[in-house]
């Protein structure tokens, strides 16, 4: 079974909190292991970058349908391929936020990813959105104190 890499990103709205983004990530579970996607939700303050992974028809379904929800907007899609394996492979989906990073390690993020923007963006290139993904995944999981950011359904 050939596996496709879909990304995008969005603008949340702004009523946007983690108790609904929670009751999306539940949703995403039995949808998600029903249709064999995996993949990461990263909620950068007003922004959201996604991967889902998994078969063809399975991916774009549920890109499309994520493209009719009204909890975001300006859905852009900046990848879509075939890939030799899975980035996340052992969960159906995640989902973590920057609230509990310090202004130094989104700095560090900011300089490193986007040296020629103000604040932390995510980039539309989709190599670079990725890296920048894993490297704020890695500073939250190394914070033991944001442990409760990284949430797996
Ligand atoms: P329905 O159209 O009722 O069902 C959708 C799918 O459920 C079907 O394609 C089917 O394959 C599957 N399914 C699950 N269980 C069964 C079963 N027992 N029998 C038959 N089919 C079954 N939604 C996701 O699904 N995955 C995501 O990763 C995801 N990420 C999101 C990220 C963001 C930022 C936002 C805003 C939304 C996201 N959503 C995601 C929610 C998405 O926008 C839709 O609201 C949601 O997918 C609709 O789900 P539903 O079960 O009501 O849809």
């Amino acid at each position: 079974m050939e596996i496709y890499r879909l990304t995008y990103r969005s603008v949340s709205n702004a009523t946007m909190t983690w108790t609904t983004l929670s009751g999306i990530l539940e949703q995403s579970l039995t949808n998600n292991n029903w249709d064999k996607i995996t993949g990461l939700l990263m909620w950068l303050e007003q922004r959201f970058v996604q991967v889902l992974e998994g078969p063809h028809e399975a991916v774009t379904d549920c890109y499309d349908r994520i493209c009719k929800d009204g909890r975001h907007q300006s859905v852009e899609l900046l990848a879509l391929h075939t890939v030799p394996s899975r980035l996340f492979p052992d969960w159906s989906m995640r989902a973590f936020n920057f609230l509990g990073l310090s202004d130094e390690e989104k700095e560090t993020l900011r300089a490193k990813h986007c040296p020629s923007l103000p604040q932390v963006d995510i980039p539309k290139d989709e190599d670079l959105a990725l890296a920048l993904m894993l490297d704020a995944l890695d500073l939250c999981r190394r914070k033991k104190q944001n442990a409760h950011l990284l949430k797996a359904f």
